[in-house]
């Protein structure tokens, strides 16, 4: 029953895209001749779109202080936390590393041109270099309250961990809060049960407003950026998390790409690995079988600071301005990139278009006229799609990993 309600809501979701594209392209060639599409049409689809990215964003403070706080008390003890920590962080790294260097392959691989026009008006915001003792500072918050108004979610997770492991400590009165925060979790988890099953609608609504706004015409110049950024993300999942998932996991690709089709879905129309977390830890648990320990401590951190789409994406963007402007970029450069580009994607929020911000960064570091994401600016919803997905799938790979490689026995 459970299993053919999941599958009956899976293609009511794939519905919702499917007939959004075609709704959404058959308005953007009605939008001139009939004003009701502009007037009514479209803001009352926007509308529902953006109730239903509110919904999933209401979900994610509470759920992940709720899930860290028991999950950090379910394992109870700092020296296995710490472990967990260290592998997922070493995955992390070495998977976004990857995708950047798949980015730079790809963006030398299709040589992009230099005719497209330069909007010479577009003024990039100023960038302020932060501090990296600042950056650090920044994981510590000062009034967990404020972190929680402010959804800071590097924040919420340390709060969360140290509190989980209070608990503990606290002994029998500790064990209450912990159950309590036990529950709440669960009641969040049925919170977006409800929230997903208005997903289809949420879908429809937000994929034909993006349908409208981009016609074929605003993408035919950009195309090879696009097909560079979705075959390098479509490689990247199918060589780096089929492998990830066959050494340590022992399953086969399909095992993995099918327990996260939902996952892959919500992430694509709502291009936000946090906005997705809900559904990212669904799939993980149930499909996966991976414990609620090790799954809310992975994936929200994964959420947080694990964009290999992002890293990926700004790879192949570095190459795409630098070959618009005619400018080569050496051996040495490029490596510089990696780096900049992987620690970059850690500090990319886990919200719509919050990539391309960060691109400036890169660009600038790199010496490259920040102006080239007058160009990329255009077509960002398209890329962040892709990259979005890519984000979400590498935390539910990661997640799969580091919970077998803790000895549990995942689902067959
Ligand atoms: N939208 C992406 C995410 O939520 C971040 C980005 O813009 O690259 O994962």
């Amino acid at each position: 029953m459970q299993t053919h309600k999941k599958i009956s809501l899976l293609w009511k979701n794939l519905a919702g895209f499917a007939l959004g594209l075609i709704f959404g392209f058959m308005l953007s060639f009605g939008e001139n001749e009939w004003p009701c599409i502009k007037n009514y049409i479209l803001p009352f689809l926007d509308l529902i779109g953006k109730i239903f990215l509110r919904l999933l964003t209401m979900l994610i403070v509470p759920l992940v202080f709720s899930s860290i706080t028991a999950g950090a008390a379910s394992v109870g003890d700092m020296k296995k936390l710490g472990r967990i920590g260290i592998k997922t962080l070493a995955f992390y790294l070495v998977t976004t590393a990857v995708a950047v260097i798949i980015g730079l392959f790809f963006g030398n691989a299709f040589s992009f041109g230099a005719n497209i026009n330069i909007d010479s008006n577009f003024q990039a915001l100023p960038q302020k270099m932060i501090p990296l003792s600042d950056v650090v500072l920044n994981i510590f918050p000062v009034n967990p309250f404020a972190s929680m108004v402010n959804a800071n979610m590097l924040q919420i997770i340390i709060f969360a961990l140290l509190f989980g492991t209070a608990c503990v400590m606290a002994g029998e009165q500790g064990k209450k809060i912990a159950y309590a925060c036990e529950c709440v979790a669960q009641v969040m988890y049925s919170f977006t049960k409800i929230v997903m099953s208005l997903a289809p609608y949420g879908i429809f609504a937000l994929i034909s407003v993006t349908a409208c706004n981009f016609g074929f015409l605003i993408i035919a110049p950009f195309i090879k950026v696009i097909s560079a950024v979705y075959l390098g993300c479509i490689i990247h999942a199918v060589l780096v998390y089929s492998v990830i998932v066959m050494i340590f996991c022992k399953r086969s690709p399909f095992w993995y790409f099918n327990g996260i089709k939902e996952t892959i879905i919500t992430a694509f129309v709502t291009r936000s690995s946090s906005g997705t977390l809900p559904v990212t830890l669904d799939n993980v648990r149930n499909n996966f079988g991976v414990s609620e320990g090790v799954s809310s401590f992975v994936l929200p951190l994964g959420a947080t600071i694990n964009m290999d789409g992002t890293a990926l994406y700004q790879g192949v963007c570095v190459l795409f301005t630098a070959q618009a402007f005619g400018i080569d970029l050496t051996f040495g450069t490029q490596l510089n990139i990696i780096l900049t580009a992987a620690l970059a994607s850690i500090g990319t929020a886990g919200i719509p278009g919050a990539g391309v911000i960060m691109l400036t960064m890169i660009l600038q570091s790199a010496g490259l006229p920040v102006e080239g994401i007058a160009l990329l600016a255009g077509i960002d919803v398209i890329l962040d799609a892709a990259r979005t997905c890519l984000n979400t799938m590498g935390d539910t790979a990661v997640c799969a990993a580091v919970a077998s490689s803790e000895g549990e026995k995942l689902s067959q």
